[in-house]
């Protein structure tokens, strides 16, 4: 047995001393265990409480249909797939899949990812490289923002949806690849891009337009197919990216888009080359996924009524609760501490609602991050909405 002392190293006592850092600031995140779930009711260290921060806008994680199929997959083709696509992890259902998705999203071809976070880190290396250059909204998600590092681009960052000063850098640009990449609907606010606009600009300036539909697949557009879909969007200078681990209800993500963009994705994406393939039991419930998110609308009439009910009630509290149409309803807080002592009073009454502080949103944005899933009831959007009006 060795005493903490005897293991010390300069290294071990430098992380000590960030970590306090980052206490001091309030900034720490820490983890709950999740011992029993149906839906938004769970069970947390032996408490019941009622979550309002799943991504799970539609509520199909625990769909008995999604459920089978993955049993279903297990029993076929097992629980992983061993190896990557390029060699025998390609399998009948990944190939399935992916015409599936192409058609849902209305686009030549489709690539399955893994997560987003590799989707993203992986296809914008293969879109842009060196020379070129990538203009991106200020609050993308990190992942986008990490994708373009990797892909050393040059970065250009443009105000949240502020389209003349992104006018002005794509005009200043002469790379000879642009790429405007964008969240379609932003995930700490809810609000939906200038999509038309932003294609409009691609036209004007010869750029690509790379939209990451992580919060609208699902949720937006007729049949739920995505936040393109909802506003009409075709061109082939669009890149459709969307994740399956959120209204989807499984995990993984895919691109869509031209035929020869994808194969080119496909040859040179490290995330997809390098990567064990997704097990086939996630793949056959994705694909039941599609089946549900088409066929059952009433989840997005239910999800669109209980947002309505939470901005009327919202409308009433102190705080700023910018306008959004979608499942993620913030309410901004202002300073951290704030942020996380009304998230405390809502734990202590069972309500589960999580504070985001920065850097994940910026300085002085702390917020509640109110999540709608359509297995949420109105009773429930109420309580939650009574012990806002106590906090
Ligand atoms: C969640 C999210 C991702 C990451 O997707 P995962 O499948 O969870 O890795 C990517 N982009 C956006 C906008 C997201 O919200």
């Amino acid at each position: 047995m060795t005493t903490p002392t005897d293991t010390s190293t300069p290294a071990l006592t430098d992380f000590e001393s960030r970590l306090a850092e980052l206490d001091a600031k309030h900034l720490v995140r820490t983890r709950r265990v999740v011992e029993a779930k149906d839906g938004p009711r769970l069970q947390v260290d032996g408490q019941a409480m009622l979550s309002f921060c799943s991504n799970d806008y539609l509520g199909l994680a625990q769909h008995p249909a999604l459920i089978r199929a993955a049993q279903e997959a297990a029993a076929q083709f097992g629980v992983g797939a061993s190896s990557s696509a390029m060699l025998s992890g390609h399998e009948a259902p990944h190939d399935a899949l992916e015409h599936e998705l192409a058609a849902f999203v209305g686009l030549p071809r489709a690539l399955y990812f893994g997560s987003g976070y590799l989707a993203n880190v992986g296809l914008l290396p293969a879109l842009v490289g060196r020379g070129d250059a990538v203009f991106s909204d200020a609050l993308n998600h990190a992942c986008l923002i990490d994708g373009v590092r990797l892909s050393r681009a040059e970065s250009r960052i443009y105000p949240h949806n502020d389209l003349d000063t992104l006018a002005h850098q794509l005009a200043a640009s002469n790379a000879p690849r642009k790429l405007i990449v964008t969240d379609a609907v932003f995930s700490m606010d809810g609000d939906i891009a200038l999509l038309p606009e932003l294609l409009a600009l691609c036209e004007r300036f010869d750029a690509n337009l790379l939209i990451d539909d992580a919060h609208g697949f699902g949720v937006l557009g007729p049949d739920g197919r995505g936040t393109a879909a909802h506003l009409g969007l075709r061109s082939p200078r669009l890149i459709y990216m969307a994740t399956l681990g959120k209204a989807a209800g499984c995990a993984g993500a895919f691109v869509a888009g031209e035929a020869p963009t994808i194969e080119w994705i496909l040859q040179r994406a490290r995330t997809y080359i390098f990567a064990t393939s997704t097990p086939a039991m996630v793949v056959q419930a994705v694909r039941a996924s599609l089946q549900v998110i088409a066929a059952e609308s009433w989840r997005r009439e239910h999800l669109t009524r209980l947002i309505a009910r939470l901005r009327a009630g919202t409308a009433v509290l102190r705080w700023e609760h910018p306008a959004s149409s979608t499942a993620i309803q913030p309410l901004i807080i202002g300073g951290n501490q704030q942020a996380l002592d009304v998230m405390a009073a809502l734990r202590t009454q069972g309500l589960w609602v999580p504070a985001i502080r920065p850097p994940t949103v910026p300085a002085g944005t702390a917020r509640l991050r109110i999540s709608l899933s359509a297995v949420h009831t109105e009773a429930e959007v109420d309580r939650l909405l009574a012990a806002l009006r106590q906090s």
